[in-house]
């Protein structure tokens, strides 16, 4: 569709040049249409529905950096889930090599049980 397109918007021009050569001038075919469509404007599926959600300030399928938060009772961790529960591992300090794992439900934040920071549980809509 786009090679019909771009016959119909092209004329075929000949430039003659000095030497009796002849010489077809490059032409933006999408410049006489209105221009390069941006990616908004031909996203399809589940790529346009992400744009629009982005628009929106949401990110309905987590492709952005998560949120920094400080873990406490005031700020704790949120934890998206779409369940009443979920196992959480947290990593309490940066050189840790265990893992500590426990449930965290749903309702008010909960603590590690071993460094005490505090993970609140959201639930969490699937798109679709
Ligand atoms: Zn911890």
């Amino acid at each position: 569709m786009a090679a019909r397109l771009l016959l119909r918007t092209c004329p075929l021009r000949v430039l003659q040049l000095r030497g009796g050569t002849a010489a077809r001038p490059l032409q933006r075919a999408m410049a006489s249409v209105g221009g390069i469509p941006t990616d908004e404007e031909q996203a399809t599926g589940l790529e346009r529905r992400t744009l629009q959600a982005l628009k929106q300030g949401k990110d309905p399928y987590s492709i952005l950096k998560p949120k920094q938060y400080t873990g406490t009772k005031t700020d704790p961790h949120i934890v998206p889930s779409i369940g009443n529960k979920r196992l959480v591992g947290c990593l309490c300090e940066e050189d840790n090599t265990a893992i500590v794992w426990f449930w965290l439900h749903e309702g008010e934040p909960q603590r590690c049980p071993e460094c005490g920071s505090h993970y609140k549980l959201v639930h969490h809509e699937l798109p679709h």
